[in-house]
Parts: structure tokens; C-alpha cells; sequence
């Protein structure tokens, strides 16, 4: 899809880190999403010079740009505990540092979960994560980039006032950058099934965050409905959302150069698990 808008799908890892971009090619995406690293659990992945090489030759073959990548679940920007934290603001060090060596543009982080603490603490404990991890990696050019969450539980984020402030506080906010998940949003309370909705909630970015730190589009259906706080992503089409507002997202001029990243079940396996979707979204291109 020379020329036409970014698209691609979270691609599977296995077999080696390039094969994601070989997956992603396969399928037909200019961008992928990908794990560095078995993101369920904490034991880090050191990668080889032979790895990094084999991946940066595959880009280039395939011309997958830019490479997004999402950090682990395990993840708590925001813990109380103090050694979670430390645990958590380390396993992050390892993620950037992955990122960096292999030119990966963006990793996605969910802000943390406050657990009962309260939100301004949250708030707080996520500002001092952030600020730490970029004092550490002066010089890096990946991103971390804050996605807009469910709000399931006591998660952080379901609010672009919270990604904002977020974004004020942070001292380098210039290396941060956001990631808007349709699913997300539209569980934690926001209607992006009407025009006038759908207008508000781009508006509201505009106003809050920017259209310049919006770089990461995750196009997920959602199985849960609007307000319900609960993350359960589901095919495009398929769900509470349904077709119209992927079919506005995708003709949308303002989100023309944004790459849109599908978090979907899919259908079938492997491969063909994400065919449905990806030919679904591309067939709604009016541009
Ligand atoms: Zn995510
Ligand atoms: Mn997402
Ligand atoms: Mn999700």
C-alpha cells in the first residue's frame, strides 16, 4: 500500500525478533507493533549483536517504518511497593535500552496502577519513574509513549486530563509522545460512535495533549460497552463500536500519517489470523 495510510498489527515475535517484520511484510502492513521480549514476564532478554544486525537488514528489505514497540504487562510505573517500583523502573531501563539497539521509534506503556493509593499519588510516582528512566538514556531517540487505558481497576490513564498532566510534569516531555486505543477510550467513557463524539474526543487531544504527540493509533473493536471500564478488545466491526468510526479513522486526513496498529483476536491462526481485519480497515481508505 505504497503511499496510502500506516497500517499494520501487533506481530508475534517467535522465532526470532525479525520475523515480526517478515510477518508484518507478509501481511502487507508499513508498520508493525511488537513485543522485545516475552511481555508476561520479568525475566529480561539480552540481545545478541547478530540479532540486531539480522533485524535492521530485514527493515531495510521490507521498509517497516516506523517500528512500535509495548513494554511488558508486568510494568507498574505507579506501585506503592517499593520494590515493584524499582523492579518496574529497571524492567523499563532493559526496554528502552532493546528499543534503542534495534531502532525501534516508539514503545508503548500503559501509565501504571495506583492500587488504592489514590490518583495523585499514582500521578506522582509515574512523573518520578518517567523523569528517572530519561535521566538514565540521555541521548536515546525511542519514545515512550503514554496509551490512553481502560481505566479497569485502579489503572491510570483513562483520562487525557491524567496523560496530560502526566505529559506537563514530566521535566524532557518533549520524549514523550501518546497512544490513542480506540478500545480503550471508548471503555473508559469516551463516544467515538457519533460524529459529534467523534470530533469532541479529537478536539480534547488537540487541546490537551497535541496532534503532535499523538503517534500511535491502536484500532481495536471493543467487546464491553461504553463506560464500562473493562479492556476486552474485540474484531473490528464486531463489537460496540462497530464499522463507522474505523471507517472515519481510516479516511481521516489529521490521522493520515499516524500509523494504526490493530490489537484484535482475529480469525484463524498465525498469518491469517489478522487478514480480516487488516483487509477490513484497508477497504475503508478514502483518501
Ligand atoms: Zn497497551
Ligand atoms: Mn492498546
Ligand atoms: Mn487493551
Amino acid at each position: 500500500m505504497n503511499g496510502g495510510p500506516l497500517l499494520g498489527a501487533h506481530m508475534s515475535i517467535s522465532g526470532g525478533l525479525g520475523k515480526a517484520l517478515l510477518r508484518g511484510s507478509d501481511l502487507g502492513c508499513n508498520t508493525i507493533q511488537m513485543f522485545t521480549k516475552n511481555a508476561s514476564q520479568w525475566r529480561e532478554r539480552y540481545l545478541e549483536e547478530s540479532e540486531i544486525a539480522e533485524f535492521k537488514e530485514v527493515r531495510k528489505k521490507v521498509k517497516i517504518n516506523p517500528v512500535i514497540s509495548h513494554s511488558s504487562y508486568l510494568i507498574n510505573l505507579a506501585s506503592a511497593d517499593d520494590e515493584l517500583y524499582e523492579k518496574s523502573i529497571d524492567a523499563m531501563l532493559h526496554e528502552m535500552q532493546r528499543c534503542e539497539l534495534l531502532g525501534v521509534n516508539y514503545l508503548v506503556i500503559h501509565p501504571g496502577s495506583h492500587r488504592g493509593r489514590g490518583e495523585e499519588y499514582g500521578i506522582k510516582k509515574i512523573v518520578q519513574a518517567l523523569d528517572g528512566i530519561h535521566e538514565r538514556t540521555k541521548g536515546y531517540r525511542v519514545k515512550i509513549t503514554l496509551e490512553i487505558t481502560a481505566g479497569q481497576g485502579t489503572t491510570l490513564g483513562y483520562r487525557l486530563e491524567q496523560i496530560a498532566r502526566i505529559m506537563n510534569e514530566v521535566v524532557e516531555s518533549s520524549r514523550l509522545a501518546f497512544c490513542l486505543d480506540t478500545c480503550h477510550a471508548f471503555a473508559a467513557g469516551y463516544e467515538l460512535r457519533t460524529v459529534e463524539g467523534y470530533e469532541e474526543l479529537l478536539r480534547e487531544i488537540e487541546e490537551m495533549i497535541g496532534m503532535d504527540k499523538l503517534k500511535v493509533i491502536h484500532v481495536n473493536d471493543s467487546k464491553k460497552d461504553l463506560g464500562s471500564r473493562i479492556d476486552r478488545h474485540e474484531n473490528i466491526g464486531k463489537g460496540m463500536i462497530g464499522k463507522k468510526p474505523f471507517q472515519w479513522i481510516m479516511s481521516d486526513e489529521r490521522l493520515k500519517d499516524i500509523p494504526k496498529i490493530l490489537e484484535t483476536p482475529g480469525f484463524g491462526k498465525d498469518l491469517e489470523k489478522d487478514r480480516v481485519n487488516f483487509d477490513l480497515l484497508r477497504s475503508f481508505v478514502r483518501l
